[in-house]
């Protein structure tokens, strides 16, 4: 069960900001930015190269609640980024598909 399931299942806590059947949102345990916010799927895909053709709604509401969330957290107008990480290389340390709302400050580019 990864840690996601966890919070999830509410059996570790976590500053929940978004719930509804297809994804949770809470905020980064480790913030690398004033606002952080990690949105997950509520099924347990482990990364990128698991989705299936019939996850591209999913994968599509994901981005859209972290557009909403942007707009009620205040930075859509400046900015955000939103990441997806997958594997080693791409620094992905969850294996239960999520993305990251980054907010706040300047971006840098390229990232680390
Ligand atoms: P990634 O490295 O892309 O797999 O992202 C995993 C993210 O989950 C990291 O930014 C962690 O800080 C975050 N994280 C790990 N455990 C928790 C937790 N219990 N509550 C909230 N965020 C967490």
């Amino acid at each position: 069960m990864s840690i996601f399931e966890k919070i999830i299942a509410r059996e570790i806590p976590a500053t929940i900001i978004y719930q509804d059947d297809d994804v949770i949102a809470f905020n980064d345990i480790d913030p690398k930015a004033p606002v952080h916010i990690v949105i997950a799927t509520i099924k347990p895909i482990p990364t990128l190269n698991d989705l299936a053709e019939s996850d591209a709604t999913l994968m599509g509401k994901m981005i859209l609640v972290a557009r909403h969330i942007a707009a009620s957290e205040g930075i859509e107008k400046n900015g955000y980024r939103i990441v997806f990480n997958c594997n080693r290389d791409g620094g992905q340390s969850v294996f239960h598909i999520h993305c990251h709302l980054l907010g706040g400050r300047q971006m840098d580019w390229p990232p680390g």
